[in-house]
């Protein structure tokens, strides 16, 4: 991918964990590697297409200088998490912050903190069976939409499924969406439940009715496995209510341990 690479941006800021590092200061140095598309730009040559360096130079200054952090890792962090929800075509980030007159009792010549960070792509499927189901979905996706961490970037058509598993329960209703997030899959998970509680959702019977259910299916090609957390979910490919929406909006993703696409999953299970 194109990338805008920046190098060495001057900063005097206070980070540090001894107390004559947050009251003097001292020189950090920001290397930055910007991942985007500069095409549009390449062909236009309008500045309005592309990400003006200028500013993200000036946004690295300012926030170094305006916060003050004890580790190197946590002024990365904020950094990176700041750059990318402000310039909107940057996809992923590397970000280096250089500490040369770090607080060190041997000679050496630098210490730095590299990380990068990015939106991922991630597929969730929602189900409802319990009240107004349509709206509770609506909702969830009107709050994800709303979230700082989260771009949706497309969503299913709403179909009626009969209930999966034993339970004796009322009809489904189960859609599909695709969100571009700043969030890990673990984060992610925490927030899809956080809308799940707002939902008045209470967990009781497994597989039973529910006002809303929201499943990670897939992460970027993340294979996952925990006891909180399994990607691939674990049963999408035995699914028709989750393989009809999903194949509709990404029907060419492909299943990190099949490696089949969703459309072809969607097609075998006919
Ligand atoms: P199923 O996962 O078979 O669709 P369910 O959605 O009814 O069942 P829940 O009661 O909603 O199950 O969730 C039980 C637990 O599953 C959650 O607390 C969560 O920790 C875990 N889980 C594991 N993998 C995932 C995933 N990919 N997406 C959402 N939850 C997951
Ligand atoms: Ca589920
Ligand atoms: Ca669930």
């Amino acid at each position: 991918m194109d990338r805008i690479v920046i190098e060495n941006v001057e900063v005097y800021a206070r980070h540090g964990v001894f107390p004559e590092e947050t009251r003097l200061g001292q020189r950090f140095y920001v290397n930055a590697v910007l991942y985007l598309d500069t095409r549009r730009a390449g062909i236009s040559d309008e500045l309005e297409h592309s990400t003006n360096y200028g500013e993200v130079c000036c946004l690295i200054s300012d926030f170094l200088q305006e916060h003050t952090y004890k580790l190197l890792e946590a002024a990365a962090e904020h950094l990176a998490e700041k750059l990318l929800l402000t310039f909107p075509l940057v996809e992923r980030l590397e970000l280096e912050i250089r500490k040369p007159s770090a607080p060190i009792p041997v000679p050496f010549s630098s210490v730095s903190v590299r990380i990068e960070r990015g939106w991922r792509r991630a597929l969730i499927a929602c189900g409802s069976n319990l009240g107004d189901k349509e709206s509770y979905i609506r909702n969830a996706l009107q709050k994800i939409s709303e979230d700082e961490k989260c771009r949706m970037e497309s969503v299913s058509d709403l179909i009626v499924t009969e209930p999966y598993g034993e339970v004796e329960q009322d009809d489904f209703l189960n859609g599909a969406l695709v969100v571009r997030t700043l969030y890990t899959p673990q984060e992610l998970l925490a927030f899809l439940n956080r809308l799940e509680a707002e939902a008045d959702r209470v967990r009781e019977i497994h597989w039973g009715p529910r006002t809303l259910d929201l499943d990670i299916i897939l992460y970027e090609d993340q294979v996952i496995r925990t006891d909180s957390l399994t990607i691939p979910h674990a049963d999408m490919q035995n699914r028709r209510f989750v393989l009809e929406p999903a194949s509709q909006i990404a029907p060419e993703w492909i299943h990190p341990i099949y490696g089949k696409s969703l459309l072809v999953m969607k097609e075998e299970l006919r």
